[in-house]
């Protein structure tokens, strides 16, 4: 038995997370990682991936169950997203970005607003979370998005670059500023705007490395009146909002990331066992070992960090944000080292697209850079330790 089988049989789920967990194992098994490879090659959104995850009642793990959802651990929502992510890291991120987006309206949304928006979740529908901007990437305090009050409504007016779900989305957590406010931090605030509205457009989806299969959209905001009950907190409560809500999407990022390691280890331990050169199994050569040994640790103490972080949030912590900085660089960075190699291993076979290793280093680059770009979380890890 490998160290990773002994690892998961310790874990204690609870007979009913177990069920759930056979059943994303299953779904994944043989629905999601089987189509990967064609959704990767014809970027077309996987709507059959996430219907399969709506069926299990996956998209309302995260909703309370008063608001038509089915509320579990945040330990089992991470689960989830590592186990989907490893079959397919595009409906990986598509799964996440729902949560994303949408975890601030429980945390910090009215009843009202819950009990209005949240049933649409839980029927299905897809959220995205909208921060960055052109002129708005690492330093979300440089968006130009306007929020601008009349009467009963708020005007919106700007764009937004680099929208996860952003074209196929039924509800967007999005930020901008307050106009009435003159201050580039505290006139951040957020509202849930909904499809539909008019004056919104999608203006083009990317053409990226990898991630094909999610969709990642530039959207315009022209003049597009939302009412003013969709708010979220008050005028200016946006920044507190953004920082609190990514302390809990960064361990998502991270699990997702994970899911990509832990494709790309197993890919590379099927090989090298299975690839003879020179009379011996590829895994054979001391060389191979040793880099196998430090990956194998490596994933083993991301494994248990994203459990830590799990277990503080599960527990009612809120000052969690370096745990969830740490979570996010080692296992995007782990995600990258381990696909590379992955790639490595298979040698040539590795570069073209007839083995999923090449999908997998695709795939990886982006999870060191979005949710904050890991120099940021280097900066921000760093930083802490300064005596005041
Ligand atoms: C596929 C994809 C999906 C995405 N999904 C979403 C989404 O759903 N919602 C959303 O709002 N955004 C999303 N993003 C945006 C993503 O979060 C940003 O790209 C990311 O935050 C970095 O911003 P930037 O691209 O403008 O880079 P920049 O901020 O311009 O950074 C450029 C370089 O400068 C470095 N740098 C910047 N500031 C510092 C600093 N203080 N210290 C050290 N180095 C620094 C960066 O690390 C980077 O190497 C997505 C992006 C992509 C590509």
């Amino acid at each position: 038995m490998s160290i990773f089988e002994q690892m998961a049989r310790h874990r204690n789920w609870a007979e009913d997370e177990r069920i759930i967990l056979d059943q994303v194992g299953r779904v994944c098994n043989d629905i999601i990682a089987p189509n990967a490879e064609r959704f990767d090659r014809s970027g077309e959104f996987p709507w059959d991936n996430v219907a399969a995850l709506n069926d299990l009642g996956l998209n309302t793990i995260f909703v309370p169950e008063e608001f038509g959802g089915m509320p579990t651990s945040y330990a089992l929502y991470l689960e989830c997203v590592k186990m989907i992510s490893e079959a397919c890291a595009s409906t990986g991120i598509i799964y996440a970005t729902n949560f994303h987006g949408m975890k601030p309206i429980i945390d910090f949304g009215t009843a009202e607003q819950k009990q209005r928006l949240l049933p649409r979740i839980a029927d299905g529908g897809l959220g995205a979370l909208a921060i960055t901007e052109t002129s708005a990437g690492s330093d979300a305090t440089g968006m130009k998005t306007r929020f601008t009050p009349d009467g009963d409504d708020i005007i919106v007016d700007g764009s937004k670059v680099f929208i996860t779900n952003g074209d196929v989305a039924d509800l967007y957590l999005l930020f901008g500023k307050w106009s009435e406010i003159d201050d580039d931090r505290r006139s951040i605030s957020v509202l849930a705007f909904e499809k539909g509205t008019a004056g919104f457009e999608v203006i083009r989806k990317e053409e990226k490395m990898g991630h094909r299969a999610s969709s990642t959209a530039a959207l315009a905001f022209n003049g597009c009146r939302v009412p003013r009950a969709n708010l979220i907190g008050a005028p200016g409560d946006g920044l507190s909002i953004l920082l609190a809500s990514l302390n809990k999407s960064r361990p998502s990022v991270a699990a997702h990331a994970f899911g990509i390691a832990r494709a790309a280890f197993g890919d590379m331990i099927a090989y090298t066992n299975q690839r003879v050169q020179s009379r011996r199994a590829v895994i054979d050569f001391q060389g191979n070992q040793f880099m196998i040994a430090d990956l194998a640790s490596e994933l083993a103490m991301v494994e248990k960090w994203i459990d830590y972080v799990a277990g503080l949030v599960d527990g009612g912590a809120d000052d969690f944000g370096l745990e969830a900085s740490i979570a996010k660089m080692r296992a995007s960075d782990l995600a990258m080292r381990m696909a590379t190699d992955c790639v490595q291993m298979h040698g040539g076979y590795g570069y073209c697209a007839d083995y999923r290793a090449e999908r997998l280093m695709r795939d990886a680059k982006i999870t060191q850079i979005w949710e904050g770009t890991n120099q940021v979380h280097r900066q921000l890890i760093g930083r802490s330790f300064k005596e005041k």
